[in-house]
């Protein structure tokens, strides 16, 4: 497509929509924005798109260094879109830290792997608690945590079934990790209804060629200024004016979809500062800390046939979960992750410190013979100034519909988009696209759908 303005400085202003943030929901929401006729640009501060999709082959191996999973493929948006790009999947449904949807292997404090019966029973444990979850989190009160709410229900199904010994011990340490992994938070630090939304529905996939091409796939035949650092966003009656570090660009409207930590930050103002509800919805997430570790070995070590190992007891409150990936790289591969407070404690470790506390528990697992990895590629969201951490959680205080009010238009021209502007399944793949049609069609100020985004082919109308 043509170029429609200059890039050098001036400030241009034949432009409808500007958008900023070439992650997913700022490419879905440019993408349905252009395919309804108008003049788009995405100002993104990275060399490349896709945000907290990213896709790295600089080892020759395909590692999604941010998300992995699309959390349930029924009904699901970003499975079409996966589907239309012509991006092969492979399930792996164990993303939503479940206890037992696929084969894993669950390793007693003492790091003896649990009998058959032994798992069904911890696993039926856990769906007890669950079970009396539910009610005790409606009925909680405002500024309640998730420990809260999980002791309460732990309290209450230990002494109806009577249970004894560590069994409740083994089930809050499962509950406490649950937090960390899904939310990358600290149990007392997430809102009791923190995971309210975090349902799966259907099977989940992961990519073997890699997440990133759902971001290429939405980004062909946009108009992306990538290096354009944003650093204010003025709004007025007329529309907005907004600067980079390469120049100012004005337009009608103009969809803002940074992650959290940086709208908090004060690299990035909006001017006049943002209003009720906005503000205050805004004031009660926070950017979470999770960071991948991907461990590649020479040879599998550990359990054939299971998409998981877990360890229970006082090890495994940082390494207690490993993913094996070796299907999807042809070579023997697992993933863990630092979540919560092990990612806040390892932050500035270097890789071989990491990696030495990791093997010490797997070789607690599978002995002291099991190899050295031969390489490690490990993340560190928390250190990016376009990030900030890997997704937003709800603090205490929080309600789910901050989500969503979180994404109130302001003034008739300034849209808020992404993953934590949106109630249901939040910081997800699937949040940060819906958020993108929302924010389009309040754009447009009509109905258009979703599928716009993966069927047009991104053309203006006219072009
Ligand atoms: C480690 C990790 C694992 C995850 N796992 C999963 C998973 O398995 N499944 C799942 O569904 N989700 C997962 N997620 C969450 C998912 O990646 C995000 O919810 C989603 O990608 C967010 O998209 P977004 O468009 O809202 O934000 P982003 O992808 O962050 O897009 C915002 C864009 O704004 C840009 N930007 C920031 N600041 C500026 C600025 N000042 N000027 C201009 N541009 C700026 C950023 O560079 C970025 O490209 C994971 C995330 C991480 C990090």
């Amino acid at each position: 497509m043509s170029n429609p303005v200059a890039d050098n400085g001036r400030v241009v202003t034949d432009i409808d929509t500007l958008v900023v943030g070439a992650g997913i929901a700022g490419l879905t929401a440019a993408r349905l924005l252009q395919g309804a006729g108008q003049r788009v640009i995405v100002l993104e501060a990275r060399d490349r798109v896709g945000g907290r999709v990213f896709t790295d082959r600089s080892d020759g191996y395909v590692t999604d260094r941010g998300a992995s999973w699309i959390h349930g493929i029924a009904d699901s948006p970003v499975a079409a879109a996966a589907a239309a790009f012509g991006m092969p999947t492979v399930e792996f449904t164990v993303g939503g830290y479940q206890p037992d949807s696929r084969p894993i292997a669950h390793y007693s404090p003492a790091g003896i792997r649990l009998t058959g019966a032994e798992a069904a029973r911890y696993v039926a444990d856990i769906h007890a608690v669950d079970a009396a979850l539910a009610g005790i989190i409606a009925a909680s009160s405002a500024d309640a945590s998730y420990r809260d709410v999980t002791e309460a229900a732990l309290a209450e199904v230990s002494a109806d079934q009577g249970w004894e010994g560590d069994r409740a011990q083994r089930v809050r340490e499962y509950l406490e990790h649950r937090s960390e992994e899904q939310y990358g938070a600290w149990i007392g630090d997430l809102a009791a209804h923190g995971l309210d939304d975090d349902q799966v529905d259907g099977d989940e996939v992961v990519f073997p060629e890699g997440y990133g091409a759902l971001a290429s796939g939405l980004a062909k035949g946009l108009d992306v200024r990538l290096a354009h650092v944003v650093s204010r966003v003025v709004r007025d009656a007329d529309g907005v004016t907004v600067d980079t570090s390469h120049g100012t660009f004005t337009a009608r409207d103009v969809v803002v979809t940074v992650p959290v930590g940086v709208l908090q930050s004060d690299a990035f103002t909006i001017d006049p500062p943002l209003p009720e509800p906005v503000a205050g919805a805004l004031s009660r997430l926070t950017m979470n800390a999770f960071e991948k570790v991907f461990l590649r070995f020479d040879e599998a070590f550990w359990d054939e046939g299971v998409y998981a190992i877990r360890q229970q007891g006082p090890e495994s409150v940082w390494w207690h979960s490993w993913y094996d990936l070796t299907p999807l790289h042809d070579a023997p591969t697992l993933l863990t992750f630092a979540a919560g407070p092990a990612a806040v404690a390892t932050r500035d470790w270097t890789d071989a410190e990491v990696v030495a506390s990791i093997m010490v528990q797997l070789r607690r697992l599978y002995g002291d013979g099991i190899p050295e990895p031969l390489a490690v590629q490990r993340t560190a969201w928390q250190d990016d100034p376009f990030a900030r951490g890997s997704y937003a959680y709800m603090t205490l205080g929080s309600t789910t519909s901050d989500h969503d009010a979180l994404a109130t238009p302001i003034g008739g021209v300034l849209h808020l988009a992404g993953e934590a502007t949106w109630t249901d399944d939040p910081a997800t793949v699937t949040a940060a696209l819906c958020s993108g049609h929302r924010a389009a069609e309040r754009v447009l100020g009509r109905p258009v759908p979703i599928s716009g985004a993966w069927r047009t082919a991104g053309r203006r109308a006219g072009d």
